[in-house]
């Protein structure tokens, strides 16, 4: 164990976070540099092309920064050490998230660490073929991937979807709509959800890898969001055909795959909010003292100390629990099919307090500035929206929250 800034982390995060601060001065500082000589936005506010979406030349800037991560071994440390991971717990991956997020803050930095479009846990199980042709790629940074779950009809109620695969010799032909989904305009690869197995509740779906260049794959419109990146949008399948060896898992695993997918984005909030909290609470600290009214500086008033430990509060309220949780799901497995019962009631703690502890830090962010707080295009705008999003991608408030319940319930039942 080494010493970290402020608190201690195992040598392998103390040895990524070091590679990774070098990797933002050197390769993403230049990356950077060249796409503000652009002029179409930056990674943390891209400019959108004529359909709304991200623009080619910061998604390109994305590009880099991953390929280059992927190179220096710095994209996938949370995958499993057997695919070509980093093997790192999820203890560890809080730490390297919060350092990530921290540092990065709203920069093109943030692209080096796999996301929403990067390898996950659930595509660990697809078969040998799909693991050179799509997870080694994804494992590299040399490709990226979408998670294609929800459908205009069917969010929450996961098993209300009507995208169907249905066999024809030892193919499948999938057939159906999804929206919502994240990097849509531009992944090479989609994990979609399909029903196979009607009437089987839990066992009815299964997981498919569809390659962007099969015949019948689509991608349809923008869904501009509050997030204003142009990554939100519609993928329509008209009979795609997917060989066998695309099914990731087996037949009727659809529904643990989702959830597996979908478990590994709840867990990455810890990092994420506490990481940019404390930036944003770095950068309050910095304008409070600077700021003044009536004389001196706007820090000297107890009502704006009281926002300060305020965001205190929150961001070590939500680091805490993920680090508490986590540390708990570490040692039950939190990825296994099944999921440990104990699971779903640890993970969704981490998502709901981790969010809404975040909300209000970005409310306070914005109000210790002022109406600079406000101006479209701050940072603490623009994150005061990211964290009133995070409420509902990967399941919303109210579902985290049925979580928690119905284990509590079942723990009492017993
Ligand atoms: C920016 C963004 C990115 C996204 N990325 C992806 C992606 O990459 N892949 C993907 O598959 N999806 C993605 N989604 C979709 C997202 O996961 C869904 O929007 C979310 O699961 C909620 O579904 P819904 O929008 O259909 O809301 P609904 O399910 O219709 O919910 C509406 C309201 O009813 C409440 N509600 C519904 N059911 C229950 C219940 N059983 N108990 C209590 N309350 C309930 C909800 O909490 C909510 O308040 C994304 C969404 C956004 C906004």
């Amino acid at each position: 164990m080494s010493q970290n800034t402020d608190r201690v982390v195992s040598e392998r995060v103390a040895d990524y976070t070091a590679r990774f601060a070098s990797f933002l001065q050197g390769t993403v500082a230049t990356v950077e540099e060249e796409l503000a000589g652009q002029e179409v936005g930056t990674g943390g506010r891209p400019g959108l092309d004529e359909a709304g979406r991200m623009h080619p030349m910061v998604w390109e800037a994305r590009r880099e920064v991953r390929r280059q991560a992927g190179d220096a071994g710095l994209y996938a440390p949370h995958n499993s050490v057997h695919v070509g991971g980093g093997g790192f717990s999820r203890v560890e991956m809080h730490h390297v998230e919060e350092f990530v997020y921290r540092r990065a803050g709203l920069g093109l930095g943030l692209a080096a660490l796999a996301w929403t479009e990067g390898p996950n846990p659930a595509i660990e199980h697809c078969s040998p073929q799909a693991r050179e042709q799509y997870l080694s790629p994804l494992i590299n940074g040399e490709i990226t991937a979408a998670f294609a779950n929800t459908e205009r009809d069917a969010g929450t109620d996961v098993l209300g979807m009507s995208t169907s695969a249905k066999r024809d010799g030892s193919d499948w032909i999938i057939n159906g709509e999804k929206a919502w989904i994240t990097n849509a305009h531009f992944a090479d690869v989609v994990q979609v959800v399909a029903v196979t197995e009607p009437g089987t509740g839990s066992r009815s779906l299964s997981m498919f890898l569809v390659d962007a260049n099969m015949p019948g794959f689509r991608r349809g419109a923008d869904l501009p969001t509050m997030m204003t990146d142009g990554l939100t949008g519609e993928l329509e399948f008209s009979d795609v055909r997917v060989p066998a060896e695309n099914m990731v898992g087996e037949t009727g695993d659809g529904f643990a795959l989702a959830m597996s997918w979908i478990n590994w984005r709840r867990l990455c909030r810890g990092g994420m909010c506490a990481g940019w909290g404390r930036w944003l609470l770095d950068r309050a600290l910095g304008y409070a003292r600077e700021r003044r009214a009536g004389g001196r500086p706007i820090a000297d008033l107890q009502a704006v100390q009281r926002l300060l430990a305020d965001m205190d509060a929150d961001v070590y309220q939500a680091r805490a629990t993920s680090l508490v949780a986590q540390a708990e799901l570490d040692a039950l497995g939190p990825f296994d099919i099944p999921l440990h019962p104990e699971a779903p009631r640890l993970i969704s703690l981490v998502k709901v307090i981790n969010d809404e502890a975040f909300g209000r830090v970005t409310d306070n962010a914005v109000q210790i500035r002022g109406a600079r707080g406000l101006l479209l295009g701050s940072p603490e705008e623009k994150l005061f929206r990211v964290a009133r999003n995070l409420r509902i991608p990967a399941g919303t408030a109210e579902v985290q929250r049925n979580a928690i319940a119905r284990s509590l319930l079942r723990e009492r039942a017993a």
